[in-house]
């Protein structure tokens, strides 16, 4: 029972065939087939003139910062957002952009005004503010249409670029599709007017590997060259892009049941902690918007529950976490198309049996 990420899933026998299948030629060349069908798939569903298909998105955040923001210029970012947090400094080390980050609300988003307040004037003292960037899912929270409208007119009026890190952009959209909508045209309005996007094949939408850059048809030809440089051309990648194509064809709707779970889970280690001797009062649990839950703990039983869960075969992550008043072991668990709610269940029976 893994829950450390979305990441773990395997490809299904499925996926596997249609990545047997695919016809293949030499990207670097422009030529392979399945390739240029999943860039073609994944630009007309989003909405965008044209995409690329690269190894992560790692990597493809780093060509949208690249090619948005020359050498000097600069991006807003989130604080503990993985273009800024998680991907080792590469705007800065391998891009020489400078990040400015900002602290987030309650919901994941960063203020209007904060926004606002960070965009340098035309002065020599200062780096040129050059581009937005946002995440949305961000820490499994959705960030709300208006407010992704709202900072779309923010950077209009100051002529500054916008680039969303969607790595789990088909889990937001489905949350806000509900039970009645379509996540495709939700997905669609989250993107509407941004200037670039990268999406993850290899999270909840269960590829093995891959990311896709979507932007105009100038901004993708300019990250072609970017993606070269960077070492991210790859050869017969079609057999990687065919999965890419079976996990758009078939799995971003399922992800509802991903989040159905981690609802489940989400309540259940809320009964499991106020039912149990020494959890209770020493540990909270966040409701879950999509697929990713976040249990806080007591820095002194953190570890030991962690291990505990490990002993049954339950994975997760953890590490520490700042509040405001006081440092915690932040819990995460992550819902995905290779644990089911038998798993949750069983989880949560090894949450309950914690003796420390
Ligand atoms: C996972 C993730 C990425 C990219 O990760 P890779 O492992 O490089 O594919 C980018 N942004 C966010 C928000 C992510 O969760």
């Amino acid at each position: 029972m893994d829950f450390r990420s979305d990441t773990v899933t395997q490809p299904t026998p499925a996926m596997k065939q249609a990545m047997m299948d695919a016809a293949l030629g030499d990207d670097v060349f422009g030529d392979d087939p399945t390739v240029l069908q999943l860039q073609e798939m994944a630009a007309q569903l989003l909405g965008f003139e044209a995409a690329l298909f690269a190894p992560s998105g790692t990597q493809t955040n780093l060509i949208a910062l690249m090619t948005h923001c020359q050498r000097g210029d600069e991006a807003i970012v989130g604080q503990q957002w993985h273009t800024y947090r998680w991907e080792g400094g590469g705007m800065a080390v391998l891009g020489s952009i400078q990040p400015q980050p900002l602290e987030h609300q309650a919901d994941g988003s960063i203020a209007l005004a904060d926004i606002e307040g960070a965009i340098k004037p035309d002065d020599p003292h200062f780096a040129r503010t050059r581009l937005i960037a946002l995440e949305n899912t961000t820490g499994g929270k959705v960030l709300p249409l208006t407010y992704m409208r709202d900072v779309r007119g923010l950077a209009q009026r100051h002529g500054l670029a916008t680039h969303i890190d969607g790595a789990r952009l088909f889990n937001a959209a489905v949350a806000l599709a509900g039970a009645e909508g379509d996540p495709i045209q939700q997905a669609r309005e989250i993107c509407r007017d941004y200037d670039s996007l990268s999406l993850c094949l290899s999270k909840g939408l269960g590829a093995p590997v891959g990311s896709v850059l979507l932007g105009s048809k100038t901004f993708i030809q300019q990250a072609r060259r970017t993606r070269k440089m960077l070492g991210g051309g790859m050869r017969q990648a079609g057999m990687l892009a065919a999965a890419g194509i079976y996990a758009l064809q078939h799995n971003v709707h399922r992800m509802a049941e991903d989040h159905a779970n981690a609802g489940l889970l989400a309540a259940g280690l809320a009964d499991a902690i106020a039912a149990h001797p020494r959890l209770s009062g020493n540990a909270e649990v966040q409701a879950a918007q999509t697929n990713i839950v976040f249990m806080d703990i007591a820095a002194t039983l953190g570890p030991a529950l962690v291990q505990h869960l490990a002993n049954n075969n339950v994975k997760v992550t953890s590490g520490y976490h700042r509040l405001k008043d006081r440092s915690v072991s932040r819990v995460r668990w992550v819902t995905h198309l290779d644990v089911d709610r038998s798993d949750v269940e069983q989880a949560l029976q090894a949450v309950a049996g914690f003796q420390p």
